[in-house]
């Protein structure tokens, strides 16, 4: 992978005092592995780190505190300026963190606007730590005298069982939870005893403001995040033509010397091309399309359980269009923006007027992202990639939520406030574009729909249905270990329309 990517895009991390036997480091995302061992008097530490050319830089080692960490910052500027007088400045991402830890110990994460997962192992501790929207998945499972962690819970499935945390169980994984998002887990090592402390919450209140300081803040947030994102050499954006992308496009494109890259997806069934065209256009980005034939896409259903390890089938039908699109990019380790996400803090799947409605899905959807790994890197890490989504910036996150909702539905359009603040940069056929999610675009939901009812599953069941085939390519890839090429989605399909209830499913055609 080039250099542009973080130094780590995943781990697995063992803290113990047992001696036990140590796990395989079996990961989805591509990367070069990098093994580090310590011991201590009372502890030893084994790593395996998925890296990206340069392993050093994701570990820092100091005052008998080693931490690993996966992923990248984005305010580095104002976190040094936190730092010691005199203190010679931290060459990397790990090594920053493990300075600001020495000061602040675990609320050091309270400080961090990023994109990662972390562990710190300190004598007789192990501390665990996600990012503000554990847009970084990490998975724990601790026991007297263990403390074991990986980016991916299938790292984890051959663990001894843990005991209860106060974290989210994994399904048939005994013991192995995935820490929550923004949440430090300060275990102690010799009995698994753990205390939590969350680093982030959604904002409850809504902020008041005129039209212009809105749109302003909204524009300057995300040009922010943007610049944030991009590193030396020239960003990828996955672009729809929709708002979102656009926009991620668009302000890339700005600060960039020479033309950006674009790359929209589509299927024979459907497609956004001429949409995205119009932005490409606009922009002068390097654009590229590329058709992925809906039987080819169905089968990287069991590639995308494997690395969202997410068992819910709506996120899986957002996800699976992206992760046939990652597979198929073909350069070399690209580090990608996308416009994910912008849709859950501006309510931009409610469609109609009324402003209680709307402020109740921003709190519903707010209440519940968590553990569904819609922003897990692993999506792009299994071609070899790194995805960033500039819309879950801690900032702009806080802002785009905290923002009253008459501010995000107004003059009857949705996402107001985002369309306004880029009525300068974009077409304004760009800027007025109605909404269509990625599944939609691409004929995803359709096409997945079809292959049930043709195998006789009735409509009425197909939700229930799509979500046992999530559930069963889940504990094949992930509970059982199995490699997805080896997954027939049609073999799993036909496997849950015969057990659907008897009586209620018709003879198939
Ligand atoms: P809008 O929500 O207004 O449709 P959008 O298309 O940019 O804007 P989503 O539909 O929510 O956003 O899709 C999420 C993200 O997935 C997009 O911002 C974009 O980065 C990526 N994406 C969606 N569809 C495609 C596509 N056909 N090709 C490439 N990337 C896509
Ligand atoms: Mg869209």
């Amino acid at each position: 992978m080039a250099s542009t990517l973080p130094a780590a895009v995943g781990f697995l991390a063992e803290v113990r005092q047992d001696g036990g036997r140590p796990l395989d480091a079996v990961f989805a995302s591509l990367g070069s592995r990098a093994e580090l061992k310590e011991r201590t008097a009372d502890q030893s530490l084994r790593t395996v780190v998925l890296h990206s050319g340069a392993p050093d830089g994701a570990h820092a080692r100091a005052r008998g505190r080693t931490l690993v960490l996966a992923g990248e910052l984005y305010n580095q500027d104002e976190l040094l300026r936190l730092l010691p007088p005199g203190q010679a400045l931290p060459g990397t991402d790990a090594a920053l963190v493990l300075a600001l830890f020495d000061t602040y110990d675990a609320h050091a994460f309270r400080l961090l606007n990023g994109r990662f997962a972390a562990l710190v192992a300190a004598p007789g501790r192990a501390v665990l730590a996600t990012d503000h929207a554990g847009s970084v998945p990490l998975y724990v499972s601790a026991a007297p005298g263990r403390v074991l962690a990986a980016t991916e819970a299938k790292a984890l499935r051959t663990a001894p069982a843990g005991r209860p945390l106060a974290a989210r169980p994994v399904r048939r994984l005994p013991g192995t939870h995935q820490v929550p998002a923004g949440t430090v887990l300060d275990i102690e090592v010799a009995t698994g005893n753990c205390v939590t402390h969350r680093t982030w919450t959604p904002p409850l209140a809504r902020r008041i403001m005129r039209e212009e300081e809105a749109v302003e803040s909204v524009r300057h947030a995300v040009e922010h995040a943007v610049r944030a994102r991009t590193g030396a050499d020239t960003p990828l954006v996955v672009l729809s033509g929709g708002i979102d992308s656009s926009t991620v496009a668009a302000l890339a494109a700005r600060r960039s010397a020479g033309p950006i890259d674009t790359v929209s997806m589509g299927t024979d069934e459907a497609d956004e091309f001429p949409q995205a065209r119009v932005v490409a256009g606009h922009i002068g980005s390097a654009h590229r399309e590329i058709t992925i034939p809906t039987a080819d896409l169905l089968r990287r259903l069991p590639h995308t359980v494997r690395a969202a390890e997410c068992l819910d089938p709506d996120i899986v039908e957002y996800l699976l269009p992206l992760t046939a699109l990652y597979l198929r990019l073909g350069d070399q380790g690209r580090r990608i923006l996308t416009g994910y996400g912008a849709d859950i803090p501006l309510g931009g799947m409610h469609r109609e007027d009324r402003l209680p409605e709307l402020d109740t899905a921003v709190c519903r959807d707010m209440d519940t992202f968590d553990g569904l790994n819609e922003m897990t890197p692993t999506l792009s890490g299994i071609g070899g990639h790194w995805s960033t989504h500039p819309y879950w910036d801690r900032d702009v996150l806080d802002l785009l939520v905290s923002l009253e909702a008459g501010l995000k539905r107004r003059y009857g359009q949705d996402k107001w406030v985002l369309r306004a603040a880029m009525g300068d940069v974009l077409p304004h056929e760009v800027v007025v574009r109605p909404k269509l999610g990625v599944h939609e675009g691409s004929g995803t939901t359709s096409s997945f729909t079809r292959l049930l009812t043709d195998a006789g599953v009735p409509r009425d069941r197909v939700r229930r249905a799509k979500q046992l085939v999530v559930q069963e390519l889940f504990d094949q890839v992930v509970v059982e270990g199995r490699q997805p090429d080896e997954v027939a989605t049609g073999a799993v399909v036909e496997l849950v329309a015969d057990r659907l209830p008897a009586g209620v499913r018709p003879v198939p055609r």
